[in-house]
């Protein structure tokens, strides 16, 4: 069956790779431990038939590929490489002005990996920190140090990389505001232009979840306090916040991760991947042997309608740039854009949102209850 996109937008294109060297304790991701080289080369060849497939459904160009995982750099330069080769020739990519990502574990990127990234074609890389502090990523059972972190950001560097994130992870078991802004001073100290800063939520089916009556992990006001000291240390060290969880040198904010929010269409590949293309939402269901057997065929539609007012208000409002009510009017009609608008009043007396012209925003105690102001400006 062909979509219908309407192509002025370039498309992203997601890539998930579902290996990783082990499992750390909180996560939920779709990823399995323990692929050799027969899996991973079975894997890249799903990719590219399935990038071949979706090809065959609309027509469009794109303009940034993600590998997300998972640990994609277990793939390797060359696998890697490939991958990006078939989505550049179907997908018309640019290879000059792309934005190509891969998520990294920092042991996995040593000088010789880096080079070979980079000469395969990707120019951004995302490397899961987490902490700087010793214990904190033990309690977190990440395999990596923050000396192996400083080892990989060198290498990357030295490989030609300018854009280089890292992920920290907030409200971790027994962190302190203190050690959390020394995690942001330590990111902020190895050079790179990006920094996502998410909160650790304790996820059902986890050993995280099932021992979390061990740890010391902390409450939602602190979790809270940390967030806001975290966002003003980073603002100190000239990083601009422009999502809830993300801020960056100016420049330097991810192009992929902003068609999420600003609901720009993207197809998602393998096990777990999500796409939204055509007003619909797809998804491939958790199950690698599915993906490798049945390929495209795997593929379910949402039920939950796709690109409806409340997905919209939700994804804009998580960016810094916020709701502009004359485009919500534009797509969803005046009455709807009118009563947010009136309701937004209301909350801009308390602070939380604010209003500058025809664009509506959340500051940092809104994106903290941003659930509660969304559900008022929308059904209260
Ligand atoms: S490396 Fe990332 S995807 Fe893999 S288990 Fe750890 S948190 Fe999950």
């Amino acid at each position: 069956m062909s979509i219908m996109i309407d192509n002025s937008d370039n498309i992203g294109i997601y890539i998930h790779v579902p290996f990783c060297l082990s499992k750390c304790r909180y996560c939920d991701f779709y990823s399995l431990t323990g692929a050799g080289d027969t899996l991973l080369d079975a894997y890249a060849d799903a990719v590219c038939a399935d990038l071949e497939t979706w090809r065959g459904r609309f027509d469009a160009s794109a303009d940034t590929i993600y590998f997300g995982g998972g640990t994609p750099s277990l793939l390797g330069a060359v696998r890697i490489s490939r991958i990006i080769q078939c989505a550049a020739r179907l997908f018309n990519i640019s290879m000059d002005s792309a934005e190509i990502t891969l998520e990294a574990n920092p042991d996995t990127v040593t000088p010789k990996a880096a080079a070979g990234l980079m000469s395969g074609g990707v120019n951004r890389l995302s490397l899961g920190m987490q902490s700087s502090d010793r214990h904190e990523l033990e309690l977190l059972g990440r395999r990596h140090t923050p000396d192996s972190v400083k080892r990989a950001v060198e290498a990357a560097v030295n490989a030609g990389f300018d854009n280089v994130s890292v992920d920290i992870m907030l409200g971790i078991m027994g962190q302190s505001i203190e050690s959390a802004v020394q995690t942001v001073d330590f990111a902020v100290s190895l050079g790179v232009s990006h920094i996502s800063a998410y909160m650790l939520k304790v996820e059902e089916g986890t050993p995280l979840y099932r021992d979390r009556a061990k740890y010391d992990i902390p409450g939602e006001d602190e979790v809270c306090d940390i967030y806001l000291a975290v966002c003003a240390r980073l603002e100190k060290s000239g990083f601009s916040q422009y999502e809830i969880s993300n801020f960056s040198r100016p420049g330097a904010e991810c192009r992929h991760n902003l068609k999420y929010w600003r609901l720009t269409p993207y197809i998602g590949i393998g096990p777990s991947a999500h796409s939204y293309i055509g007003k619909e939402r797809l998804y491939y269901p958790r199950s690698l042997e599915g993906f490798l057997k049945d390929g495209h065929k795997a593929l379910k539609y949402e039920e939950k309608s796709a690109g409806d007012i409340e997905e919209y208000v939700m994804l804009r409002l998580r960016l810094c740039e916020g709701l502009d009510m004359s485009e919500v009017a534009e797509i969803y009609g005046e009455r709807e854009a009118e009563s947010i608008y009136v309701r937004a009043k209301r909350l801009s007396e308390n602070g939380l949102v604010s209003i500058s012209g025809s664009r509506l925003q959340l500051d940092r105690e809104g994106f903290l209850i941003s659930n509660s102001i969304i559900a008022y400006l929308l059904y209260d």
